[in-house]
């Protein structure tokens, strides 16, 4: 390589690397993942394809002035290509063997497949017939016919769509077999284009800066931004655009190209794994219309090679003490490196690579829980078959690889826009592509007859958590006839199929799945053991049945943080109990008979709950929903009237005075108790048996009570005293902590009065959401996510906590509480509980526990120790 006789730039807005060019610091946010990692491996003295990245400065500077960025970046952009020129000793648009580069999109944060590249840039009609000449035919002119069919595709994909003949002639899945075929569909392209007045650009310049533009609009594409929402990555970061002079992997047999992992990622046992592909681009293996080879095959092919490869990765891993996922070309004999990144894993994958790292003693607990994301838990806890059902569904009928963990079952379906009819419907594709996506995330798993494990289908599968089968070579699709083959088996669009993501199996039935785990599996449980001894705050559970508090127990729930105690009045045996109650008249014996054989029924609901939690807080809510949910519709008020024997005209009459406009800001919560006090009573009375009862056998329940709806500190001050009366006439002696929800505005705001009679306090942020943005938590779902869409809302508030409005009021309600009592315990049991996002919010409060549903569990325990 010669030296470099002109400056090469570096500025905010373009960075030089390789050949001469003053080295930089990596740096993502700025240089994008990919340019960070090519700069970073350059300065590691590696074989990295000398380029330049135009940073997501530059990026913004074209995304606020499209048209005055040519000006801004036009001498710096000539400049950087007279680097590559120099380095390369190859000059741009020229004859022979002239600098071909690959211009491609990289964001701060790794979007696989989203946005667009274009490879092979600099050859031209002109230049084309020299370099054939130079370089033999069939590489050349297969090489620009990959440049002609991802221009094409990329700024005339409408033109494309609809030209049947031109969409064959580009169709790159079918690679020309000659120089011949090659060169006359490039000239027939040509040709069809020019007739369509989109004439080929026959000026190099002029297609790289077509292709600069448009990897930057690419940040913006449909699927980009679909794949930015679900991955909470923000819109503002914009992305780099990498020009790097072309390596070619398909220059002859002694070329190749592939992508392989620092380590098995299914087991995390060191040693080099991943996919080669000999004579053949990139492209080829991340389209996934080819099945590529394991990587060890190139030790077969070039042993020298393979210990080379082997070797520097092993060292980047170290250097990274992180699983990576190295790109890598062969030219001609010569190793290359394109790319370096921490390697995405599965859920499974993150908790064995991480305590294998721990184990090694590379790594510190912290960053092993660093590593691990809460939404892996979730995925881990994703449904698998029932096994029952799957021991009738008979032998699997193909194998392909186990792209995309979990089980999953569902209606073939060949085209997303049949999906309506097909409903659960599975994706069964050759491949998929990036356009895919939206399909991908709506379907219920994922079937392809090509593609590895580094295919579009398998990256964007284990990293969104769907379910997916890639490379089931034995599957033929019949577009035309609505039908799929695998072997001699024919299925037709809209037949069950069921695919294990896990083992790669694909049964030709419908298999029930079973809804989660019950319990953690030992790896699980090591990592959340971990995180248990970094966490401050304790982790409860939402429960109201001894199931679900079984199942919260086993998942490491350290209590319940809400028994909401009206669940347990809907059972077929309870609510005519109830509606007796709420009907009969005052004094009735018909009223004193629901409300006494209520009280037993309610004494061992508190008994199963109390024994399934021994030893732990079980925080038991009295009744919080106006009556009326309990009561029949009008409508029905006949048939009560004849099962509760009461005249029909006094239960229309009840139920027409009991009727509200506002029910959520009625006669509810606290109110019922101050006003008509007999069923919180009742449950007072019905919690201090439960629990006197349970000490005499020995054991250690530890209930707590709470009052819903408090606004205002009398309101607490007078609940808190039939409360007590009422355990007082049960045992003088009996003593259970009373605490409040605070889940009203107003609470926040006379937090500091309410705590003098309250024990604790827990935010019901559900209420406190509703009441705080106005928003009803019954009706949002209509114009919600619309909100969201257009970024009223970045999440949806009754999901994600609303820190700069609920959660000022919580900062509010903390220093309130806490002014009079610096020991008062504080925790959270609404929906947002379970949200790592709102436990990091909590812990910042400094709040002592969250409480969540009880299938969120082991993901608060993460997210808590993340937290601290
Ligand atoms: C709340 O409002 O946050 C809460 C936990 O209570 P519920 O959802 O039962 O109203
Ligand atoms: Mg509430």
């Amino acid at each position: 390589m010669s030296s470099v006789t002109t400056p090469t730039s570096t500025s905010d807005l373009l960075v030089c690397f390789g050949g001469d060019a003053t080295p930089v610091t990596p740096n993502k946010m700025l240089h994008g993942g990919k340019a960070a990692s090519l700069i970073e491996m350059t300065s590691l003295g590696l074989r990295v394809p000398p380029g330049f990245t135009l940073t997501t400065d530059a990026y913004k500077r074209y995304a606020a002035a499209s048209d005055r960025f040519r000006e801004i970046i036009w001498r710096d952009l000539r400049t950087a290509m007279e680097h590559l020129e120099h380095a390369t000793v190859r000059y741009f648009g020229q004859g022979g063997d002239p600098l071909l580069v690959s211009v491609r999109s990289g964001a701060p944060v790794s979007m696989p497949g989203m946005m667009d590249t274009v490879l092979n840039l600099g050859l031209t009609v002109h230049n084309i017939e020299s370099v054939a000449e130079r370089q033999g035919s069939l590489f050349a002119w297969s090489s620009f016919l990959r440049l002609i069919a991802q221009m094409t595709a990329l700024t005339h994909g409408d033109v494309l769509e609809k030209d049947k003949t031109l969409r064959k002639i580009l169709n790159m899945q079918e690679k020309p077999d000659s120089a011949k075929e090659a060169t006359h569909r490039c000239k027939e392209a040509v040709a069809i284009l020019t007739t369509k007045n989109i004439p080929f650009p026959s000026d190099p310049w002029e297609q790289l800066w077509i292709a600069i533009q448009t990897v930057f609009q690419s940040w913006d594409n449909e699927r980009a931004q679909v794949y930015r929402k679900l991955q909470k990555i923000p819109d503002d970061l914009g992305t780099a655009c990498t020009v790097q002079a072309m390596i070619f992997g398909n220059r002859d047999d002694h070329s190749g190209t592939g992508v392989c992992f620092s380590r098995d990622p299914a087991t995390g046992e060191p040693g080099l794994t991943g996919e080669y592909l000999r004579n053949a681009q990139g492209e080829d293996v991340v389209a996934g219309t080819v099945t590529p080879d394991p990587v060890a095959t190139l030790r077969e092919y070039d042993p020298d090679i393979y210990e080379e490869l082997s070797n520097t990765v092993s060292s980047l891993e170290q250097k990274h003490s992180d699983m990576l996922d190295i790109e890598f070309t062969i030219e001609s004999g010569i190793l290359y490196f394109l790319q370096c990144r921490v390697a995405k894993r599965s859920a499974q994958g993150a908790l064995r690579i991480g305590l294998k790292f721990l184990e090694e003693g590379t790594i510190t607990e912290q960053t092993l829980l660093s590593r691990i994301h809460p939404d892996q838990i979730t995925q881990l806890l994703r449904p698998g078959f029932d096994l029952v059902s799957k021991q009738s569904a008979g032998d699997p009928i193909a194998t392909g690889l186990p792209a995309g963990p979990g089980a999953t079952t569902g209606r073939i379906c060949l085209d997303p826009s049949h999906a309506p009819e097909y409903d659960p419907w599975i994706l069964v594709r050759n491949e998929t592509s990036p356009d895919d996506v939206p399909a991908m995330v709506e379907s219920a798993g994922v079937l392809t007859a090509h593609g590895g494990m580094s295919s579009h289908a398998a990256l964007v599968a284990r990293q969104l958590g769907i379910v997916c089968i890639a490379g089931c070579s034995t599957l033929k699709i019949d577009q035309n006839l609505g039908c799929i083959y695998i072997g001699s088996i024919k299925l037709d669009e809209g037949e069950w199929i069921s695919l294990d993501g896990t083992t790669g199996e694909v049964f030709a039935t419908k298999i029930s799945t079973h809804k989660c785990l019950t319990d953690l599996d030992g790896q699980l449980s090591d990592v959340l053991a971990i995180a248990d001894r970094s966490r401050r705050m304790s982790v409860r559970a939402n429960a109201d049945t001894e199931d679900q508090a079984m199942i919260a127990r086993s998942f490491g729930a350290a209590g319940i943080g809400l028994a909401r105690t009206e669940h347990m009045f809907f059972g077929e045996d309870r609510l005519p109990l109830m509606q007796r109650l709420i009907l009969a008249h005052q004094d009735s014996v018909n009223r004193a008979e629901a409300l006494d054989a209520l009280e037993q029924l309610q004494t061992k609901d508190f008994k199963t709950l109390l024994r399934s939690m021994d030893s732990l807080p079980v925080t038991i809510r009295t009744l919080d929903p106006p009556l009326h949910e309990f009561l029949p519709k009008r409508e029905d008020a006949m048939l009560v009237s004849d099962q509760l024997g009461i005249p029909v005209d006094e239960i229309v009459e009840r139920i027409d005075s009991l009727g509200e406009t506002n029910p959520m800001l009625g006669f509810r919560g606290c109110r019922i108790g101050l006003l008509c006090p007999r069923i919180p009573k009742m449950q007072i009375r019905a919690l201090a048996r439960a629990t006197i009862s349970l000490r005499s056998e020995g054991l250690d329940p530890r209930p707590e009570i709470m009052v819903p709806l408090v606004g205002s500190p009398e309101e607490l001050r007078n609940t808190r005293m039939y409360i007590e009366e009422e355990m007082q006439s049960i045992d003088p002696n009996l003593e259970i902590p009373i605490g409040t929800m605070i889940e009203v505005p107003r609470a926040c705001l006379v937090a500091k009065e309410i705590a003098k009679h309250a024990d604790f306090l827990s935010f019901g942020t559900n209420d406190l959401t509703q009441l705080t943005l106005g928003i009803s938590r019954d009706d949002a779902g209509s114009f919600l996510p619309k909100y969201i869409e257009q970024n009223i809302y970045t999440e949806d508030p009754f999901s994600s906590l609303d820190r700069s409005g609920v959660g000022s009021l919580m900062h509010l309600a903390v220093a309130g509480a806490r002014a009079v009592k610096p020991d008062i315990k504080i925790g959270i049991c609404g929906e947002q509980g379970g949200d790592p996002a709102t436990i990091a919010f909590c812990e910042e409060l400094k709040l002592d526990y969250v409480s969540c549903s009880p299938y969120r569990v082991p993901v608060a325990r993460l997210a808590g120790a993340q937290a601290k």
